[in-house]
C-alpha cells in the first residue's frame, strides 16, 4: 500500500522516480508527488489526484532537473486524496520536503502543538506532522536534520517509512523505518536508490539493504551507507542481493499482469516445488521442518487436519490481535503474507510470539518485514506479484501449505508411506494440470459476456473446493464490482437459496469426489428454482451437462490438491468478465495491493 521512491546520483533523478512509482503502481494508491532538488538549488515539490501518468502531464512544462528526488504514491488514510494532501509535504520555510507511507497515530496531539507555536499547516494528513515537527526543532535547536529526525521520532507514535530532502543538502536524503517497509539500493559511483520494495530498484543494482524498525539511514551522495538508531547508536544492516529479473516486473506480451500471473502459474508451483521435491518424487524436504522438527511435528485446516490429524483453527490476523486468543506455547501459528508486510499478520505474529507461540511464515516478498520475524518459514518464490488481484501468490501458498502438511504427515506417520508417496507424485502433477486448465481460457472468454449484466453471483463448493468457491467469488468481486458470496454448497439451503432466480448466475465446483453425489443434488436443487448453473466438473463427467447451463472440464487430481486446479477457472472468469465490464483489472479501485496500515 502507497509507494515510496528516492534516488541520489548522478544521474537525473525525475526519470527513475516517475520509473519507480510505476512500479509500485501496483500496491494501490490515489495520489502522487514527486521532490527534487533542481539544478538552480530550488526545492520543487509537484502533485497530482489520481495516476502517475497525472503526474507527468503535470510535470510537462515543470523544471524537472536534479540529480536527488524522492517521490511517493498515496493511499490516502487520513484526509481525502487529493493534490493539497497528496506527498511530498513542505515544512513550513520550504527547505524541506517529506513522504510517508503509514500512519501517525498520535499527529493531532504533535499537530495542537506546533499549531500553538505559529506553525500553519497546508494538508490535512497525519504525514505533514512530521516534516514539520522537524523543521520546528531544527530551528529551536539550532540543529542539523539527522539529529532533529532522531529527536522527532522520540516523541512519534505509529507506523512510518520517511524519506526527506533537505535543499540545504542536496547530496543527502535521509530516511528512516519503523512498521513499514523500506530498502536502499546501492548504486555504482555512490549513488543511493530508495522504496518501499525492491521492484524499483532492481534494474539498477542488485545490492539492496533491507531497513529494520528503528533505523534511520543517511543516504549521502559519494559514502558509504550510514545507518543509525533513534540514539544515534550505529547500526549495521546486512547488504543483501536481490535476484528479481526485470522480465518479471515486465508484462510480457499479456494485456494486463493478472492475465500474465495467471498463466505463469504452472511455472511458479515449478518453482515453488523445486529442490524441495526429490526427482524420483517421492519425498518432500523443507530445511524448516527439518530445522524445527520438533516444534512442527508436535504440532501445522483440511489438509493440516485430515492429513496430519491436528487440530486447526483459521484466523483474520485482523480479528485474532484484539480479540485475546488463547495461544498456548507449543502451538504453531502459520503466518500466510504475499507481501510480507501486512500490517495486521505482523501485529498478530507479534502477540503470537509474545505468548510463546512458534510462528511459520509463508511469505513471498524475499527478506520482507514477516520473513524476518518469525521463527521459521517457507518461501512460495512464485516471483513479483504485481496485479493486485492474487492469483499466482494464492496457488504458491496454497502449494507449500500442502508441502508442508505431507511433510509433517510423514513425520508423524498420520498417513501411510505408499500415500504419501503418491500424493508426493501427484503434486508434482499439479502444473502440467495446471497448464491443461488454462487451455479452458478461450470458452471462458466466450462466456464472460453473458455475465457481465449480473448484480450479484453466488459461489458453491463443498469440502476442499468450498475455501475455491470463497476464492472465486472474491476474485470476481475485487476485479469487476459485481457482488458476489462464496457459500458451502448444502449451506444454501439456509440463506442464499432465497435469493436464487433466473438472473442469478450460480458457479458450482463440482468436481468427482467424495462429496460428488451430493453437489449434484445442490445443482439440482438451484435448478430448480430457476438458478443459472456454471459447473466445473473433472473430464468424462457425463452426469452434470445433463443439467448445467455451462461445463467448464478439468483435469482430475487428487481432491486435496482440486483447489490448485479449481481455481484457474474462476480467475480466468473475474478477468474475463472484468476486462467485458472495461474495469482496469491490475488497478481496481479502492484496493491496494500490499496491506501496510492497520
Ligand atoms: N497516512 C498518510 C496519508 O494519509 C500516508 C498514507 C500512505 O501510506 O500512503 O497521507
Amino acid at each position: 500500500m502507497c509507494g515510496i521512491v528516492g534516488y541520489i546520483g548522478t544521474k537525473r533523478a525525475y526519470p527513475i522516480l516517475i520509473k519507480g512509482l510505476q512500479r509500485l503502481e501496483y500496491r494501490g494508491y490515489d495520489s502522487a508527488g514527486v521532490a527534487m532538488i533542481s539544478e538552480t538549488g530550488n526545492l520543487n515539490v509537484y502533485k497530482a489526484k489520481g495516476k502517475v501518468s497525472d503526474l507527468e502531464a503535470f510535470c510537462q512544462e515543470k523544471d524537472i532537473t536534479g540529480c536527488a528526488g524522492i517521490a511517493h504514491t498515496r493511499w490516502a488514510t487520513h484526509g481525502e486524496p487529493n493534490s493539497t494532501n497528496a506527498h511530498p509535504h513542505y515544512s513550513a520555510s520550504g527547505r524541506l520536503a517529506l513522504i510517508h507511507n503509514g500512519i501517525i497515530e498520535n499527529y493531532l496531539t504533535l499537530k495542537e502543538k506546533l499549531v500553538g507555536r505559529g506553525i500553519q499547516f497546508k494538508s490535512v494528513t497525519d504525514s505533514e506532522v512530521l516534516v514539520q515537527l522537524v523543521e520546528y526543532i531544527m530551528q529551536s535547536n539550532g540543529i542539523e536534520l539527522l539529529e532533529a529526525v532522531q529527536v522527532a521520532l522520540h516523541q512519534v507514535i505509529g507506523a512510518y517509512a520517511i524519506a526527506i530532502l533537505d535543499k540545504e543538502h542536496p547530496d543527502t536524503i535521509i530516511c528512516a523505518r519503523q512498521s513499514s517497509p523500506l530498502v536502499v539500493g546501492l548504486g555504482e559511483d555512490g549513488a543511493f536508490y530508495l522504496a518501499s520494495d525492491a521492484s524499483p530498484i532492481a534494474e539498477y543494482t542488485d545490492k539492496v539493504v533491507y531497513l529494520n524498525d528503528g533505523d534511520i539511514a543517511v543516504l549521502h551522495l559519494g559514502n558509504e551507507l550510514k545507518v543509525v538508531n533513534m540514539d544515534n547508536e550505529t547500526q549495521h544492516p546486512k547488504v543483501k542481493q536481490i535476484d528479481v529479473t526485470l522480465g518479471q516486473l515486465e508484462k510480457g506480451g499479456y494485456p494486463y499482469f493478472m492475465l500474465k500471473e495467471i498463466f505463469e502459474q504452472p511455472g511458479c508451483l515449478r518453482d515453488c516445488m523445486r529442490g524441495r521435491i526429490n526427482v524420483d518424487a517421492d519425498r518432500i524436504t523443507l530445511s524448516a521442518v527439518i530445522d524445527y522438527r520438533e516444534k512442527l511435528v508436535s504440532a501445522g485446516k483440511q489438509l493440516f487436519e485430515s492429513l496430519c490429524r491436528i487440530p486447526v483453527e483459521v484466523e483474520y490476523a485482523s480479528e485474532f490481535r484484539y480479540r485475546d486468543p488463547v495461544i498456548y506455547p507449543d502451538d504453531v501459528v502459520v503466518a500466510i503474507s504475499q507481501s510480507g508486510e501486512t500490517a495486521d499478520t505482523l501485529a498478530a505474529i507479534e502477540l503470537a510470539r509474545k505468548a510463546g507461540a512458534f510462528v511459520f511464515g509463508v511469505c513471498n516478498a524475499i527478506g520482507a518485514s514477516i520473513p524476518r520475524q518469525t521463527s521459521t518459514g517457507v518461501y512460495i518464490h512464485v516471483g513479483p506479484e504485481i496485479g493486485v488481484a492474487s492469483t499466482k501468490a494464492f496457488t504458491g501458498q496454497v502449494t507449500v501449505l500442502s508441502m508442508l502438511a505431507l511433510c509433517i504427515a510423514n513425520e508423524r506417520r498420520t498417513i501411510p508411506g505408499d500415500q504419501y508417496k503418491e500424493m508426493v507424485k501427484e503434486l508434482t502433477l499439479i502444473p502440467e494440470k495446471m497448464e491443461q486448465a488454462l487451455k479452458t481460457n478461450e470458452q471462458i472468454e466466450r462466456l464472460a459476456p453473458i455475465f457481465t449484466y449480473a448484480k450479484n453471483c453466488l459461489y458453491l463448493g463443498r469440502g476442499y473446493n468450498y475455501p475455491v468457491a470463497l476464492e472465486g467469488a472474491l476474485k470476481l468481486k475485487e476485479i469487476s464490482y459485481i457482488h458476489a458470496e462464496g457459500y458451502p454448497a448444502a449451506e444454501m439451503k439456509h440463506g442464499p437459496i432465497a435469493l436464487i432466480d433466473s438472473e442469478m448466475p450460480v458457479f458450482v465446483i463440482a468436481t468427482r469426489d467424495r462429496l460428488y453425489e451430493k453437489v449434484i443434488s445442490n445443482i439440482q436443487e438451484v435448478r430448480a428454482r430457476g438458478g443459472r448453473v456454471t459447473a466445473l466438473v473433472t473430464e468424462g463427467d457425463t452426469q452434470i451437462q445433463k443439467f448445467a447451463d455451462h461445463i467448464i472440464t478439468l483435469p482430475d487430481t487428487l481432491e486435496c490438491f482440486q483447489p490448485l486446479i479449481a481455481s484457474i477457472p474462476l480467475q480466468l472468469l473475474a478477468y474475463h468478465i472484468a476486462v467485458c465490464k472495461g474495469k482496469d483489472v491490475d488497478r481496481p479501485r479502492n484496493l491496494a495491493k500490499s496491506v501496510t496500515v492497520e
